[in-house]
């Protein structure tokens, strides 16, 4: 890209989607001096991964910077004119840039698959035993779907740790071992434009009991369900120890003691489990 950039008479870089991924390469070519222009089909930003609250928290954190967004809109058409790309958008407007990026979410290219019997939905449906619908056959990664502890449903979670987890287990079962796989659920962290953004679970709507707090230009919610966390949204510095919440979440622990640590980013895995620290001390 940056030759690219170097090379065109335009430099600003256009961005489809305002994803996890797309977030961090404007983010990072805003550092560089880079101006970029989102382009996006929803109404807001991280729309994937956040609540609308947030989403508006996000988008606060362009202002002062080189960063257009424009929401409702899709790239129809893009052409290379007088050393740069002219991008036409379904309204009709017309952008001019350097380069186009497209960050538009993980679709498994299953398509091979059609007709072997291998069950698919968005991606290769997977069993317990990591096995497809075809004995024999086996998956691991972005393109299969397993449990989500969460949601109670085959999920594509499409996360590296994820993705290591199932390799390990489908090759333990491919070797006779037996190794369930026990599920996963979704969460994901990033920083930009100089904020932490971290989610999990059910985190762009709300359900259940829902505990939120707002201040400075930071926001944490929390969606809890029986006394369970089901999910949670947080920008800014607000959790400390994010593998507590990951932990909560696949324990299914009752933190229905505990909503404002938890709400407020205090928690502590010794939170969690006080006897067994009280021993090891
Ligand atoms: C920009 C970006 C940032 C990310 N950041 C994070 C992060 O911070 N944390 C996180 O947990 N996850 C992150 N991910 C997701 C993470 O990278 C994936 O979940 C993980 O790599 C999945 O592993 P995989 O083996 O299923 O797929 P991949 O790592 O994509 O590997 C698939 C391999 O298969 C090859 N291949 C494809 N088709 C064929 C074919 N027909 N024949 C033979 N080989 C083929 C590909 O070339 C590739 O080498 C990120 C992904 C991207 C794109």
């Amino acid at each position: 890209m940056r030759k690219r950039i170097a090379e065109s008479t335009q430099k600003r870089v256009i961005l489809a989607g305002a994803g996890l991924v797309n977030a961090e390469i404007g983010d990072a070519l805003v550092k560089l001096g880079i101006p970029v222009t989102y382009v996006i089909s929803s109404d807001r930003a991280l729309s994937q991964i956040v609540d609308r609250e947030a989403s508006v928290i996000i988008e606060k954190l362009f202002a002062g910077l080189d960063v257009e967004l424009l929401k409702g809109e899709d790239i129809q058409e893009i052409e290379e004119k007088d050393g740069a790309l002219e991008v036409k958008l379904a309204s009709g407007k017309v952008l001019s840039g350097s380069c186009v990026v497209y960050g538009k979410g993980v679709r498994p290219n299953t398509g091979f698959l059609k007709g072997t019997g291998v069950q698919l939905n968005k991606g290769v449906v997977l069993g317990r035993y990591l096995e497809t619908s075809v004995p024999g056959i086996y998956g691991a990664g972005d393109a299969v779907e397993t449990d989500d502890i969460l949601l109670g449903e085959k999920t594509l979670h499409a996360l590296w740790p994820v993705a290591v987890e199932q390799a390990n287990n489908a090759a333990g079962n491919m070797l006779g071992m037996e190794m369930p796989y026990g599920g996963d659920v979704l969460r994901n962290i990033l920083m930009v434009f100089g904020q932490t953004i971290f989610t999990g679970g059910i985190s762009t709507h709300d359900e259940g009991d829902v505990y939120r707090n707002v201040s400075d230009g930071e926001y944490s919610k929390i969606i809890v369900k029986d006394g369970k966390l089901r999910g949670f949204v947080f920008v800014g510095e607000g959790a400390v120890n994010p593998g507590v919440y990951l932990r909560m979440m696949r324990d299914q622990t009752d933190i229905s003691s505990m909503i404002n640590p938890v709400l407020h980013g205090t928690i502590a895995h010794a939170d969690l489990y006080p006897s067994v620290f009280k021993v090891a001390l």
